[in-house]
C-alpha cells in the first residue's frame, strides 16, 4: 500500500516513513498541505498531521472529502475531544494523539486497510441503482447520461455516494460540505437535495431518514 505522511516535524516524519516502510508499505512524505495536496492522488492511505505550517489538516480532510474516498488517519498533538469529534465528522477513519507509538500506528493501518473492501483501493466510483459517481473525476451518470451537477450538489452526493446504503446524519454532510451545521447551511442542503433528487430522476434512490439525515441507495 502507499501511505502518504503529511507531518512537518522531520524527527516525527522519520520515524513514522521508516516505520511503515519497514512494514513493506510504499511511502510518500510531505511537510505542508500544499506538498500533500499534490501527493493526495498517488495515496492509498493519508496519515495527516493537523499543525502544519501552511495550514490546518482538518481544512485539508475537509476538502479531500469532497473528491476522495482514501483512508485517513489523523496524527495530533491536539486531544481535546472537539477536535477528535471534529476529525471523526470530516471523514477520517481513525484518529491517534501523539506521541504517537509506531507499533499501535502500524496496527492502525492494518485495520483501516482491511476495511477498505477488496477492489476499491483506487476507490471513487460508486454505483447505485443505475446512478455511477465518480468521485475522483468528479462526473455522475444516470443510465449511462452524464448529469451536470453544480459544485455544491456533487459535493452533498459525494457526501452520501461515500458511504453507498448508510444513512448519513445532516449534521455529518454539513459538516463536510459547508464546514458548518449552521441554520443557513441546513436550509441550503435541503435545497440541495431537492435539486439533485430532481437531476437523478431516481425516486427512493436519494431517501431522507426522518429525524437522523440522508441515504443514497437502497
Ligand atoms: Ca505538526
Amino acid at each position: 500500500m502507499r501511505v502518504l505522511v503529511v507531518e512537518d516535524d522531520a524527527g516525527v516524519a522519520g520515524a513514522v516513513v521508516d516505520a511503515v516502510r519497514a512494514r513493506g508499505h510504499g511511502v510518500l512524505h510531505a511537510a505542508t498541505t500544499t506538498e500533500a495536496a499534490e501527493l493526495l492522488g498517488e495515496a492509498e492511505l493519508v496519515l495527516l498531521d493537523l499543525g502544519l505550517p501552511d495550514g490546518d489538516g482538518l481544512g485539508l480532510l475537509h476538502r479531500l472529502r469532497r473528491t476522495s474516498a482514501v483512508p485517513v488517519i489523523v496524527l495530533t498533538a491536539r486531544s481535546a475531544e472537539h477536535d477528535v469529534v471534529r476529525g471523526l465528522h470530516l471523514g477520517a477513519d481513525d484518529y491517534l494523539v501523539k506521541p504517537v507509538r509506531l507499533r499501535e500506528l502500524l496496527a492502525r493501518i492494518d485495520a483501516v486497510a482491511r476495511r477498505v473492501p477488496a477492489g476499491t483501493a483506487a476507490p471513487g466510483v460508486v454505483e447505485a441503482d443505475d446512478v455511477r459517481v465518480d468521485l475522483d473525476a468528479r462526473r455522475v451518470t444516470v443510465g449511462g447520461t452524464e448529469t451536470a451537477l453544480t459544485a455544491t450538489e456533487f459535493a452533498v452526493l459525494a457526501a452520501l455516494a461515500r458511504r453507498p446504503g448508510v444513512a448519513v446524519s445532516r449534521r455529518q454532510v454539513l459538516e463536510e460540505v459547508w464546514g458548518d451545521g449552521s441554520m443557513a447551511a441546513s436550509r441550503s442542503l435541503d435545497v440541495h437535495v431537492a435539486a439533485l433528487r430532481a437531476k437523478l430522476d431516481r425516486p427512493g434512490l436519494l431517501a431522507t431518514v426522518r429525524g437522523f439525515g440522508f441515504r443514497l441507495g437502497r
